[in-house]
């Protein structure tokens, strides 16, 4: 039996280690298109930026041992080119086809791109290493940086950059920043945070064109009609589902790769798993009973917990095992002194939702509470380690303190979680 992973980042290699430690011997092959040794991709808008470019293995996902250990062919630095469904075989640029018994698709997702700026230097998107190193090295010889996106990439981007000695202008088009993932508290923590680390807010505005001075990014002029002078532009403007090569296998496509609560295709033995994969289920199957919906069912997830998770089931259906237990979905965020943690999906803000503030234990600590329909959706804690591990218990337990109770610093959660 063969296992043949497209994808060497953290949904593919969680797989892999998966399928080992549930007790798999056969033959597994990863292939990652991208060359050397699979990094981790949290640090690249943070710690990366900051890194010495001779200290990069510290990085690395897994170290070299690791994939010769647990018997794991790593192929990198070459594309997987075509997939023959009705053969089981892959077939890859450099000429070389490989069959498989089980075929997962763990080949992620691309940075939305703005157009016209395909011919300007001084441009850069950030998903892999290399755009990372790309942005570090112009960052050194940078006195100011536009960010189109105010989002994670954006905002992790202009702490890093800051940080640095460089200025920073970030532009968002939504009315606030982090709009598509945060609750408006957490939106107005982040805005406040950026402003007094002395970056100029966009926000609810698009750029209206941008500045080439000969071939290369020179600034940008806003909507209305001020021009920004600045040595690079970095766009953060959201992701697409990488679906080229499951289409090809004559997989099922929407916003993503569908896929049962197994991470099984419609196509007999491929799955798909991790940022490109969209789960469509009931959510009987999920935490929380009808709390489910809200917490993945339905929804393509972007996160290092759903790869963990995604690769994790489709080892386990692979190996005809149970799946493992859900958890909320989660993540966390840093950007200067502020670690923000989440727990859940924040639902959009509607008049049946509230959101409730509590304070922390710590003074500059506090975690906000999305209440939709008097239910749970998510926690996002700022400073505030035990409020988040509270909020995601709550969510996996289908706990909801009411509002009230949240809102006074005196109401004993732990008590209320434990009792
Ligand atoms: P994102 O979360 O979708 O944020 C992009 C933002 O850019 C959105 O608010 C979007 O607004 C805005 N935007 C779109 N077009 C724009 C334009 N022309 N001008 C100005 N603003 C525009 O995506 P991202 O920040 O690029 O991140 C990519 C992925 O990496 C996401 O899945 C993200 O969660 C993940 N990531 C996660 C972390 C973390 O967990 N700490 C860190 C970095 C990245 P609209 O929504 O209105 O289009």
């Amino acid at each position: 039996m063969r296992v043949v992973i497209i994808g060497g980042s953290h949904a593919g290699i969680a797989c892999a280690e998966s399928l080992r430690q549930n007790g798999y011997d056969g033959q597994i092959t990863i292939i990652e298109r991208l060359g050397g040794l699979p990094l981790e991709r949290p640090p690249l808008s943070k710690a990366f930026l900051a890194a010495d470019p001779d200290d990069e293995s510290r990085f690395a996902l897994r170290n070299k041992d690791w994939y010769a250990n647990h018997d794991i062919t790593l192929k990198t630095g070459v594309e997987v080119a075509a997939i023959d469904a009705g053969s089981r075989s892959v077939s890859l640029a450099d000429g070389e086809a490989l069959s498989y018994d089980r075929l997962v698709l763990a080949t992620g997702a691309t940075p939305r791109r703005l157009g016209g700026l395909d011919a300007m230097s001084g441009v850069y998107e950030l998903r892999h290493p290399e755009d990372a190193r790309s942005i570090r090295d112009a960052a050194t010889n940078a006195a100011s940086a536009v960010i189109v996106g105010g989002g994670y990439i954006g905002l992790e981007v202009a702490a890093s950059l800051t940080k640095t000695g460089v200025n920073v202008a970030v532009f968002e088009a939504a009315d606030r920043l982090l709009a598509r993932v945060a609750s408006p508290p957490i939106s107005d923590f982040f805005t406040t945070l950026h402003s007094d680390a002395g970056v100029d807010l966009h926000i609810g505005s698009h750029v209206a064109d941008f500045i080439n001075d000969k071939g290369a990014f020179a600034g940008v002029t806003t909507a209305n009609g001020k021009t920004l002078s600045a040595d690079m532009l970095v766009v953060g403007i959201g992701v697409a589902p990488e679906t080229g090569l499951a289409e090809m296998a004559g997989c099922a496509i929407g916003n993503g790769i569908l896929v049962g609560s197994d991470m099984a295709t419609n196509v007999d033995g491929i799955y798909a798993i991790g940022d490109g994969a969209l789960v469509q289920t009931d959510g009987t199957d999920a935490i929380g009973g009808e709390a489910a919906v809200h917490i993945g069912a339905g929804i393509r997830i972007e996160s290092v917990h759903n790869a963990q998770d995604s690769g994790e089931r489709a080892a386990a259906a692979i190996n005809g095992h149970a799946p493992p237990s859900r958890q909320a979905p989660w993540f966390w965020s840093e950007q200067y002194d502020a670690r923000l943690q989440s727990a859940g999906l924040v639902p959009p803000p509607d008049d049946d939702t509230v959101f409730v503030r509590r304070p922390g234990k710590r003074e500059t600590g506090f975690s906000v509470w999305s209440l939709k329909g008097g239910m749970l959706y998510a926690v996002e804690a700022v400073r505030d380690p035990a409020g988040y591990m509270l909020g995601k218990t709550c969510l996996e337990r289908g706990l909801t303190p009411d509002a009230a109770q949240l809102a006074d610093p005196a109401f004993d959660l732990k008590a209320f979680v434990a009792g």
